[in-house]
């Protein structure tokens, strides 16, 4: 790496993480960008907008807001930089934008950067592919802290896929979620997912098989964001370097 880290959205909860943990592995931080009046560490040059901080980057870690990501993949796709996004709550047209921006540049795009999530996620699959959706009623539930802006989450979202890539389904077709009122009968096959909402929980997330006849759950708690921001950093150093494409944090951690 020669210019170093770029953070986009240095001032928020996990943007400040990502700048510490950049620091504990040693590596530069060539500069962040975040809104006007955030508050932002100090000792970060702040960069005027994300074509300055793509072209001062070899790779730009990104924590911000979805309504970012498609403005945010152009630019960063025109610099030629390396893109680690752990942003969530991305619209159909933005998972286009990111995707077309993969085309001309590496991207680690994931939902949940802990290694503990992603080994869940391989688990899923497995457990989906044995455990028919005829019998098996699948159900996620994730809590999250009271700032949370998006849901379900973007992990709880990822736990879906991995059931229905387990099942040869399409998550869109199987999903039922926000049960309110006369619902009628869970559908044969469906994905259920609740959300949570209260407190500081960094972030709990369920998986439930039900049968008539036995119940089982994955569960994984995160007890601290440094898990996301270590992995992030770890996706950083990863995928610099790397030919453009699409990339998972699976290929990072060699689960692929
Ligand atoms: P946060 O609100 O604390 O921080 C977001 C930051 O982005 C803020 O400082 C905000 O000012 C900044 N921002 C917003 N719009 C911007 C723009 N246009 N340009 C520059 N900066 C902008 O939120 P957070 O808890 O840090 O989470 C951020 C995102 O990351 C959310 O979507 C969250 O769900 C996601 N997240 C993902 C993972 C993962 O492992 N993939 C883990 C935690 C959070």
């Amino acid at each position: 790496m020669n210019k170093g880290i770029g953070v986009a959205g240095i001032g928020g909860r996990m943007g400040l993480l990502v700048a510490d943990e950049a620091r504990v592995a040693g590596l530069k931080l060539a500069g962040g960008i975040d809104r006007p009046g955030a508050a932002v560490p100090g000792d970060v040059a702040l960069l005027a907008d994300i074509a300055a901080l793509a072209a001062a980057s070899d790779v730009v870690v990104e924590f911000t807001h979805a309504s970012t990501v498609q403005a945010h993949a152009a630019a960063i796709a025109a610099a030629g930089c390396a893109w680690v996004l752990g942003t969530t709550g991305l619209s159909p047209e933005d998972e286009a934008a990111v995707a077309e921006a993969a085309k001309r540049v590496a991207v680690v795009h994931a939902p949940n950067f802990s290694p503990g999530v992603n080994l869940v996620l391989a688990l899923a699959e497995k457990m989906a592919a044995a455990l028919p959706g005829d019998t098996y009623d699948a159900e996620i539930v994730e809590m999250h802290h009271r700032q949370k802006v998006d849901a379900p989450s973007g992990t709880a979202v990822g736990m879906g896929r991995a059931v229905a890539k387990g099942r040869g389904v399409n998550l869109a077709d199987v999903t039922e979620s926000g049960r309110d009122g006369h619902t009628g009968a869970r559908k044969t096959g469906a994905i259920g997912f609740a959300a949570l909402r209260g407190g500081q929980v960094v972030g709990e997330h369920t998986l439930l098989f039900a049968a008539a006849t036995e119940h089982i759950a994955l569960t994984h708690r995160a007890f601290d964001r440094r898990a996301f921001a270590s992995g992030a950093i770890r996706a950083a150093i990863w995928v610099t370097g790397r030919p453009p494409g699409l990339y998972s944090m699976m290929d990072v951690l060699g689960m692929s």
